[in-house]
């Protein structure tokens, strides 16, 4: 068994810049996870950011996204949109430049083992740690609303994450459930890999092609990195005004360079519109009746039905035998250091939108999750005994440069 202070599951944005400032500030680490997996496989090549250079990871401002352009010749203006590929390059240089290593590993259950924690991995290998903090990202929490998957016949469809690769896209005819961000991404990738028909159907209006304005988050963030309370501290109502400032800004508009991706003898739009049934016909295709009244055949059903955390996602959690996370609505409790109910187990990304603000279903939570978490690590494990049993090996490839 390998034992070290801090175990970082998840090696996303979240996860590397957490490693990377836990790095900076000398708490022993070890990172589980694949590097940008869910970036890599669950988002489609050719997709760009609606985030720009000034949301990097370094809690430090040294490795920026700006630093990795110049070391490319480029700058913010040339590069933005940042595309995925470029963003991922970006990702893979940070890491490089901190020395940060995932062990590029699954971790199948978390139990807990005399005041420390006992990670089990997809190889069976254990990691014994007395501080845990899950980087987990949106992957667990992706949404097929039941109504739909109810109505439409088994096989017929994927969540957008799992329909990434569009190389057999061409003349082909899909159903794209969802209006915001994602849907239209999608719609326009899969017209440009040749597909004859694309429907866009969502129950709302259509949102507007707009450039969103996020200039006033990072203010608002950089404020949480000091006074991690203050989002929590706010009254419901005035919560509520972010949220909906939030969503007025990604979800009531689409970046406007989708605009003219779209060829209208290609992609339908339909807005204020539902599926009203779904069947499968005798050649593959798939009838769909709305409840406008007309009907669609396509090959493929897409739903860009999102995300929303839920403690019951997290697998990891439900194998093992900590007790279960105090949570409310699926949302967990934490403190203003990101500790669940559960002293030493962290939790950052999609689900710490409850306790920090709805920021942090965005990369721009990053900096300021790394320097808290780091904060409140550093604070337990001065308070706590180490863990009694031997270190990681300091041959170890892994902890040799996550700490
Ligand atoms: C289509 C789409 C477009 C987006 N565009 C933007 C954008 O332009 N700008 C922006 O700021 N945000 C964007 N987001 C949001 C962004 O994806 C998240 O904010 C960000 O990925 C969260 O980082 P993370 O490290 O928490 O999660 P992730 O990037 O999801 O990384 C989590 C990692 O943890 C791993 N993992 C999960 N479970 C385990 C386990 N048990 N053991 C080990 N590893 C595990 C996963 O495999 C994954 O690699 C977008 C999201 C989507 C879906």
């Amino acid at each position: 068994m390998r034992t070290t202070d801090l175990l970082i599951v998840g090696a996303g944005p979240f996860g590397l810049a957490l490693a990377a400032e836990a790095g900076h500030q000398g708490v022993p680490h070890h990172v589980v996870g694949r590097p940008m997996s869910f970036w890599q496989q669950q988002m489609p090549a050719g997709m760009l950011l609606r985030s720009a250079s000034d949301w990097h990871l370094d809690v430090q401002a040294v490795a920026t996204i700006e630093a990795f352009l110049a070391s490319r010749g480029l700058t913010p203006a040339q590069a933005e949109p940042l595309t995925r590929e470029l963003y991922l390059d970006y990702c893979s240089w940070f890491a490089a430049e901190k020395g940060i290593t995932a062990e590029p590993q699954h971790v199948q259950r978390l139990d807990d083992a005399d005041g420390s924690f006992r990670a089990t991995l997809e190889d069976h290998s254990v990691v014994s740690a007395r501080a845990v903090v899950l980087a987990l990202g949106m992957g667990p929490h992706r949404r097929a609303p039941a109504e739909l998957v109810a109505l439409l016949p088994p096989g017929s469809w994927r969540h957008t994450c799992d329909a990434v690769d569009f190389a057999g896209a061409r003349d082909r005819r899909y159903l794209l459930v969802g209006g915001r961000q994602s849907a239209f991404e999608w719609a326009a990738l899969l017209a440009e890999a040749g597909a004859r028909q694309v429907d866009v159907v969502h129950r709302h209006d259509s949102p507007a092609f707009a450039a969103a304005d996020w200039t006033w988050v990072s203010p608002i963030v950089d404020r949480l990195a000091t006074d991690p309370g203050w989002f929590s501290r706010l009254s419901s109502a005035e919560q509520e005004g972010f949220r909906v400032r939030l969503w007025a800004e990604g979800r009531l508009k689409v970046e406007p360079w989708l605009a003219d991706r779209l060829p209208p003898a290609i992609v339908r739009v339909r807005p204020r519109t539902s599926l009203a049934a779904a069947r499968l016909e005798d050649d593959g295709s798939v009838s769909v009746d709305l409840d406008d009244g007309d009907r669609v055949v396509v090959d493929e059903v897409l739903l860009a039905t999102g995300y929303l955390p839920h403690v019951d996602d997290l697998q990891l959690l439900r194998a093992g035998t900590l007790p279960p996370l105090a949570h409310h609505d699926g949302i967990p409790d934490l403190d203003d250091g990101f500790q669940t109910s559960v002293p030493g187990l962290y939790l950052t990304s999609l689900p710490a939108a409850g306790h920090f603000g709805p920021f942090f279903g965005f990369t721009i939570g990053t900096r300021m999750s790394a320097a808290v978490i780091t904060r409140a690590v550093l604070d337990r494990l001065a308070g706590t005994p180490a863990v009694p049993s031997p270190r990681l090996e300091p041959t170890d490839s892994q902890a040799a440069s996550d700490s």
